[in-house]
């Protein structure tokens, strides 16, 4: 499968490292794009089924049924919630609407690569403070915020690195941040780090209730991790009505397949399904954390259904050697840290498989 932010950054096929994966995904485990490794559940292929018969109509673009249920689990209000294709598309949305040429957005070094591509593509810049012990530093955002800053991007868990903000240090930076700054908190693993919070005992979000509290906060949710609906394109943001107003206005009709709508509806309803994700990636995560430091390369404790492995060495070369192997993980080169790979936790028979490539792969040197 083609890595579509890969995809972005290179536009053409001779610049591309990972183009040749092309096609070649359907005898390659693929742990490079935080995929869920269960699939959708039957339920959920049921209901897709059962929609797909409809396909002759339109959505309805509303998405009234859905946001109904998102707001009753979420303890907001449905004006308050807005269905997107994908949160890719809300991340876009969102710096469509509050971003413009001469304005920029603030967010950390090694983050979600989108955040680059869509401030760039509203015309404005994005500013990127460093990253300190693999976590967003919130000081160092705040001193690089100007009178043209108008978005930050926060991404909890992180992505590539795993690792989430406290909520008392988000609120620290909330409460002195200057009216004319929106932030937008990325929670795409929310499940994940929810769970990881309740095993391990510590808090992970309040978000919500940023966006109660009527602040200048745009909560992002994803239907592609947990939920197993990656390739349908769907997701939510969450904030006051007053923001939401704005974002609804920039997106585009129809825009939410009625398929992509009732494959959501139903991987909610399915929470065994979901347990069952959360389960194995808590396990797997653990398991994978210790087998590849026995091995000697570092990994940080992950909040996410990833692990962001310091290898030492060519992070391009090392995940050419594993794709040898017949798996694919993400090199970090151009996220700014050449000696990182980024996996995805998959099922028990492919986290073994991933340890035994990484470890060979460490043996040979071509
Ligand atoms: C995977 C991911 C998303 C989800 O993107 P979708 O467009 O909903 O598939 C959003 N943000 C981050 C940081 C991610 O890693």
């Amino acid at each position: 499968m083609l890595d579509p932010e890969q995809q972005i950054l290179h536009s053409t096929p001779a610049q591309s490292g990972t183009e040749k994966n092309e096609g070649k995904s359907a005898n390659h485990i693929q742990m490079a794009l935080n995929e869920n490794p269960f699939g959708p559940s039957p339920q959920v292929l049921e209901a897709i089924g059962n929609a797909a018969v409809k396909s002759n109509y339109y959505p309805d673009n509303l998405q009234l049924e859905l946001r109904e249920i998102l707001a009753h689990k979420t303890g907001v209000r449905p004006e308050e919630v807005l269905i997107t294709a994908g949160s890719a598309a809300f991340l876009e949305i969102a710096a469509h609407t509050l971003l413009f040429p001469g304005a920029n957005a603030v967010t950390s070094a090694r983050s979600y690569i989108m955040y680059r591509i869509v401030t760039e593509a509203a015309g404005a810049n994005l500013i990127k403070a460093p990253i300190f012990q693999n976590t967003f530093d919130l000081d160092a955002i705040h001193t690089l915020l100007n009178p043209e800053t108008r978005v930050v991007f926060i991404a909890n868990p992180n992505n590539p690195t795993g690792t989430i903000i406290e909520p008392c240090a988000l609120e620290r930076f909330l409460d002195r941040l200057p009216e004319h700054v929106s932030v937008v908190i990325d929670e795409a693993y929310y499940d994940f780090a929810d769970y990881f919070a309740r095993v391990r005992g510590r808090e992970y979000s309040r978000s919500l209730d940023y966006v109660r509290q009527g602040r200048n906060v745009l909560v992002l949710r994803s239907f592609s991790k947990v939920h197993s609906l990656a390739g349908l394109r769907i997701g939510y943001g969450i904030a006051s009505d007053r923001m939401m107003r704005r974002f609804a206005q920039r997106r585009m009709r129809f825009s939410v397949s009625n398929v992509a709508a009732a494959a959501a509806l139903a991987a909610l309803a399915d929470t065994e399904h979901v347990q069952k994700t959360l389960e194995n990636n808590t396990t797997g995560a653990e398991w994978l954390k210790k087998e590849v430091e026995d091995s000697g390369v570092a990994a940080t404790t992950t909040w996410g259904n990833f692990l962001y492995l310091e290898t030492g060495d060519s992070a391009d070369s090392l995940a050419n050697r594993i794709e040898k192997y017949g798996i694919i993980v993400r090199p970090l080169t151009d996220w700014g840290a050449p000696t990182a790979l980024r996996v995805t936790i998959g099922t028990p028979a492919q986290n073994e498989q991933f340890a035994t490539a990484l470890s060979k792969a460490r043996k040979t040197h071509c």
